[in-house]
């Protein structure tokens, strides 16, 4: 195997570095992750992920996972409700009978990222992750690299491999290119106790998602199994708004002023997810790698996930994109195909670019026209096939 007597180190612990680590592990391979995070018990944030048969599904059929899957994600939470700015559900999943079953390329079933990264974890030799790692620099030794952390701890490696996301430390030892901005700027939060603290939008809810599209914006919401929700407003804005508008996101009085100017017109139902004291809101601009980028391939250093290709959410395709990336790596690399790791490592980042760039232009324009005059018909278009009523 190619990877014989090589120590590999995947540099973050998210869906892409987790499911490669596992891959590798599974095929004979010394892996380390080293994540930021102090260790796995600090919360993870962020909405549900629905996985796809195609990509992430696929990922964890050869990971071996799936049984482990099935009995982790959350039925029913890819039920969606579309509404305009009165909350009007103008199309509904809930009405209509299940359908799909594991196997069927639309079924889309979906898990928090919490227990998503658990079973990832679980599955991994003990000593796999070390915690408290945050990469500072790295510096090449020999063929391999040295690691310096945070904290100071440096650890060898022969391959690295930047699983490290959308702000990725190693992505600029490979290539100078840079995201660029992708027009639209998120307001991520979570409402803990969501029955409590947002009774009537966990009600709309019924444990599934709410998109709601008006004047160019977009609203997300998504229930998750701890009873809290996530969700983000989206809306067409300069790069520099979040610092520009001296917002102080910390403070919930002065996000719920901005939601409220902001979305002025919107029914009193969604200031709910701002009414909370402890609501806590991130302003996140979204950016997108350049959809021809290309760098040459390394011996010993690659990218895979947010790192590569970062790209908005609004084809929800990141964590999908990440583990199938993590898929086509771990097999080039345990391949009896390739002369030497950089060839395979050149195969991979041929096909990855190729795949994510496809996704990404499909992103792109989903983006824009989710913040397009027009954009709830649009959507109701793609996801009911008919027209809205009048
Ligand atoms: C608001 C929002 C909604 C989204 N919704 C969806 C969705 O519905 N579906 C979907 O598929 N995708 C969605 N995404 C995208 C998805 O979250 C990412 O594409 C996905 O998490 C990428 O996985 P990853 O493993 O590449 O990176 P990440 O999940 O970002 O993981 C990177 C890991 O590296 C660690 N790390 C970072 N820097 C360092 C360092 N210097 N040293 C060590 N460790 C480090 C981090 O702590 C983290 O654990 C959404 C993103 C956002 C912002």
């Amino acid at each position: 195997m190619l990877l014989q007597n090589k120590q590999v180190a995947i540099v973050g612990g998210g869906p892409g570095g987790l499911t490669l680590a596992r891959l590798l592990q599974q095929a004979g391979a010394a892996v380390t992750v080293y994540e930021r995070d102090l260790n796995r018990h600090e919360r993870v944030q962020g909405g549900t992920l629905d996985l796809h048969d195609e990509s992430a599904l696929a990922a964890l059929r050869a990971a071996g996972l799936l049984e482990e899957f099935k009995a982790r994600y959350r039925p029913g939470a890819d039920k969606l409700r579309l509404t305009d700015q009165h909350a009007t559900v103008v199309f509904d999943e809930h009405a209509e009978a299940p359908t799909g079953t594991f196997g069927d390329a639309a079924f889309r079933p979906e898990i928090d990222r919490g227990p998503l990264r658990d079973m990832l974890l679980d599955c991994l030799q003990p000593g796999t992750v070390v915690w408290n790692s945050q990469l500072a620099s790295m510096q090449p030794v020999g063929a391999g690299w040295q690691l310096t952390f945070q904290n100071g701890a440096t650890a060898p490696a022969d391959l690295v491999i930047g699983a490290d996301g959308a702000n990725s430390k190693i992505r600029p030892l490979l290539t100078p290119i840079r995201p660029f901005y992708s027009g639209v700027t998120v307001v991520e939060g979570t409402v803990f106790d969501s029955a409590r603290n947002a009774p009537r939008i966990h009600e709309l809810l019924a444990g599934g998602k709410i998109f709601a599209l008006a004047d160019s914006k977009t609203l997300v919401v998504s229930a998750k199994g701890d009873g809290s929700l996530n969700f983000y407003t989206g809306c067409k804005t300069a790069e520099t708004w979040a610092h520009d508008s001296g917002i102080d996101f910390a403070e919930a009085a002065q996000v719920r002023a901005w939601f409220r100017q902001a979305f002025a017109g919107w029914d009193d139902i969604w200031q709910e997810l701002f009414a909370s004291e402890t609501t806590r809101c991130v302003p996140r601009p979204q950016y997108c790698m350049p959809l021809d980028q290309t760098w040459p391939a390394q011996p010993n250093l690659t990218l895979l996930g947010d790192a590569a290709h970062l790209m908005p959410p609004y084809a929800g395709e990141g964590v999908n994109m990440a583990m199938l990336d993590a898929l086509e790596l771990s097999s080039c690399l345990t391949s009896a195909q390739f002369p030497d790791v950089q060839a395979a490592i050149a195969h991979y980042e041929a096909q990855m670019r190729q795949r994510s760039s496809a996704v990404a232009a499909e992103t792109m324009e989903q983006t824009e026209a989710l913040h397009s005059p027009g954009a709830l018909e649009y959507l109701v278009g793609l996801f009911g096939g008919h027209e809205m009523p009048e």
